[in-house]
């Protein structure tokens, strides 16, 4: 109690409840108390530990990187090798249109800096956006989001933004030659694992081409295998002009990045000069861990093991209190009746020691996003309690 007492004295809080969990440490899929006791993560740090806490090769990265030089200038002006490295290793498994990379700190950083970029790049104001989806809270970002109610203590908001809803035919109408951008989410995440249909998203692509707009991905938080495959939209056969990456790029430190032709991103260098600069973007020790992160995903064929678990979680969660169960590769949405019974399923979870949280913009839904490599015996019977759980919270 004395840590988190000096907690919500000392440091700046989000809400008026914070979860207040006291970490000590954390490895593979577990999060450690101030007592010793065991947490199993079933949230990855919303999209961040995809590898698990502590993964060796990463930790190992920091520390060699760390004796070799931290800071040195502003992104963009020195030749930094864990910059290239992350970079190549993006190409190797990226379309080739998506072949150069700039490098930032933050999603948010990330989402305002697209905007920059396609309304520099089109000559355009306008942006249309999916409802309910959360893009970051730096004021561009915040502008992208559709709850008023929200977004109403922070007039005025950045002008031009238009919403459609998602798989909505119709809505497409809304772009038009005053598009500068469409920025989607191609699996909505804070909707509660909403799925753009592929059909959709074509229709989009081709909406986009039609008319001159740019079409750029948020898989700040569905990237890196979270959904299945590398990055969701490489399963629903549509490529965007912009890819925008943050969360587990940096394989838990802060790194986010803008992936894209180097027509396009030369945008930001020449019209004008300068047109997005950032110290800390692509800051070696976060690239050099982002670099053992993609390697170690792809050496230990994570990916290959997400099926197997995902259906997992599908099989056993089946009482008949769930009324839909929305699920992507490792990100789970189990919807209920209501919030009330999401909120007894979490709390109880946390008094056995399993982390569990719900949506953002979907609080009747249960959030189940473990790092990818959790030891299946282990999620079968963290499925198996939360099954019990809702069988008690009826
Ligand atoms: N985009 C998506 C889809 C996100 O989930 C988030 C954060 O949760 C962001 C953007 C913003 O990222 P950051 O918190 O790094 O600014």
């Amino acid at each position: 109690m004395y840590h988190r007492s000096r907690f919500l004295d000392l440091v700046g809080q989000t809400s008026s409840s914070p979860q207040g969990f006291e970490i000590s440490r954390a490895e593979g899929s577990w999060l450690y108390d101030q007592s010793g006791v065991a947490y199993l993560d079933l949230i990855s740090g919303f999209g961040v530990s995809n590898m698990g806490h502590a993964h060796p090769a990463i930790v190992e990265a920091i520390q060699v990187q760390s004796k070799l030089y931290l800071h040195t200038n502003v992104y963009g002006e020195h030749v930094q090798n864990p910059q290239n490295q992350l970079a190549a290793l993006l190409r190797s498994i990226l379309p080739s249109s998506l072949h150069q990379i700039y490098y930032l700190s933050t999603g948010s950083e990330v989402i305002d800096a697209a905007i920059k970029l396609a309304r520099s790049y089109t000559g355009r104001v306008e942006i249309v956006v999916l409802h309910h989806s959360y893009h970051g809270s730096t004021m561009a970002a915040e502008s992208l989001r559709s709850d008023r109610a929200h977004t109403a203590h922070f007039l005025p908001l950045i002008p031009g933004v238009r919403f459609i809803h998602a798989n909505d035919f119709e809505g497409l109408d809304k772009i038009s030659e005053r598009t500068a951008l469409v920025l989607i989410e191609p699996i909505q995440a804070e909707a509660g694992v909403i799925a753009m249909d592929e059909k959709w998203l074509k229709a989009l692509r081709s909406k986009c081409n039609t008319h001159g707009a740019l079409l750029a991905f948020d898989e700040i938080q569905t990237g890196f295998g979270r959904t299945g495959t590398m990055f969701a939209f490489q399963n629903l056969n549509v490529i965007p002009d912009l890819l925008l990456l943050g969360k587990a790029l940096g394989g838990g430190l802060p790194l986010a990045a803008l992936v894209s032709s180097g027509e396009l991103l030369a945008s930001l260098a020449q019209s004008p000069a300068l047109g997005y600069i950032t110290t800390f973007g692509g800051n070696p020790l976060c690239c050099a861990a982002g670099g053992a992160h993609l390697k170690a995903m792809l050496q230990e064929e994570v990916l290959l093991g997400i099926s197997i678990r995902s259906d997992l979680i599908r099989s056993i969660l089946n009482n008949p209190l769930i009324k839909e169960i929305r699920i992507k590769g490792l990100f789970a949405a189990i919807e209920f009746e209501n919030e009330k019974l999401v909120h007894s399923i979490v709390k109880k979870a946390r008094e056995e020691h399993i982390l569990l949280d719900s949506f953002l913009f979907r609080p009747s839904a249960l959030r189940i996003a473990p790092p990818l490599n959790i030891p299946i015996e282990i999620l079968e019977d963290a499925c198996q309690r939360i099954n019990l759980w809702i069988e008690e919270a009826r």
